[in-house]
C-alpha cells in the first residue's frame, strides 16, 4: 500500500456524494461508477434494487450481484433435485443479470436455508468488497422488524459488516488486498426509508429480469407457469410496490432504501 492509498482510508470514496438531507427523504443518488448488490438467493437483489440497478448501468455504472446462497431450497416440489435446482437458478442469475446490465455475478454457494453472519462469511464478502470496490453497496435491511427467514437477516449484517472490514486494513490483512470504504449504503425492506431511487423507465427491465427467475414464478412470484392472468397479477404487484415507494418521495415510481453515508 502507497502513503496515497493510506490517505485514503478512513474517508468517502472522493466527492462522490454530498450529504443526505436532514429530514426529508433524498432522491436519486448521482450514478456510481461501481455498484455492488449484495443478495441472500438469486432473485433477491432483482427484487430488491433492479430497477436501480438497470437504471445505473444504463448510465454506465458497473454493476455486480453479489448472491451468498445456492438457492437449493428454492422450491415447492420435495422431489425436486436440488443440485439440478442450483444449476437452474444460478443460469436465472445470470439471465435477470443480464438483462438489468449488471456485469457479473459472484456466487458464494452457501446452502440455502442455513447462511450464518459469521467471521468466514464475513470474510468472503469483505474480500469481495475489496475486489470491486465499489461506491455503493445495496442490500437487505438487516434491522427489519418481525422478518422471519434468517437468511435475508444473515445477508443483510453480512452487507453491513462486511463493510466494516472492507475499510479497515487491520481486518484480514491475509487477503492481500488493499482496504476499501465504500460512500454509501443502502438497505432494502427498510423500516425506516429515507432514500428513493426514480426508477422510470426500467420497471419494464426490473420485471424481465424478476421473470427471468422462472424457477420461482409458482412459489415465490405466484404465477402459474400456463395462465397468463396471474404473470400479469404479480406485474401488477410489482408496479403497484413501486408506486408505493416513488409515492414516499413524490415520483411516479421508485425503490425505496434506508441510507447509510458513515460507513
Ligand atoms: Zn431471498
Amino acid at each position: 500500500m502507497t502513503a496515497s492509498d493510506q490517505e485514503d482510508i478512513g474517508r468517502p470514496v472522493a466527492s462522490y456524494l454530498a450529504p443526505a438531507p436532514s429530514g426529508a427523504v433524498g432522491v436519486d443518488l448521482p450514478v456510481p461508477g461501481r455498484a455492488l448488490a449484495i443478495g441472500a438467493h438469486p432473485d433477491d437483489t432483482d427484487f430488491g434494487c433492479g430497477g436501480t440497478l438497470a437504471k445505473w448501468a444504463a448510465a454506465g455504472c458497473v454493476v455486480t450481484e453479489l448472491v451468498l446462497t445456492d438457492g437449493s431450497k428454492g422450491s415447492w416440489d420435495p422431489t425436486a433435485d436440488r443440485a439440478e435446482l442450483v444449476a437452474l437458478r444460478r443460469e436465472e442469475q445470470r439471465a435477470a443479470a443480464a438483462a438489468l446490465g449488471a456485469g457479473s455475478v459472484v456466487f458464494l454457494d452457501h446452502v440455502d436455508g442455513e447462511l450464518t453472519s459469521g467471521l468466514s462469511e464475513r470474510a468472503e464478502v469483505c474480500r469481495v468488497i475489496r475486489e470491486i470496490r465499489p461506491d455503493v453497496v445495496l442490500g437487505h435491511d438487516p434491522w427489519k422488524r418481525y422478518r422471519l427467514h434468517p437468511d435475508h437477516r444473515h445477508a443483510g449484517f453480512l452487507a453491513v459488516e462486511g463493510i466494516v472490514a472492507a475499510r479497515d486494513p487491520h481486518f484480514y490483512p491475509e487477503q492481500g488486498l488493499d482496504p476499501h470504504r465504500p460512500a454509501c449504503l443502502l438497505l432494502w425492506e427498510a423500516d425506516e426509508v429515507d432514500h428513493v431511487e426514480g426508477i422510470e423507465g426500467f420497471l419494464d427491465t426490473k420485471l424481465a429480469a424478476l421473470l427471468a427467475h422462472r424457477s420461482q414464478w409458482v412459489s415465490t412470484m405466484g404465477i402459474d407457469a400456463d395462465r397468463t392472468a396471474e404473470e400479469e397479477g404479480f406485474e401488477t404487484r410489482i408496479r403497484q410496490r413501486a408506486a408505493e415507494a416513488g409515492a414516499v418521495a413524490g415520483l411516479p415510481i421508485g425503490e425505496a432504501f434506508k441510507r447509510i453515508d458513515r460507513l
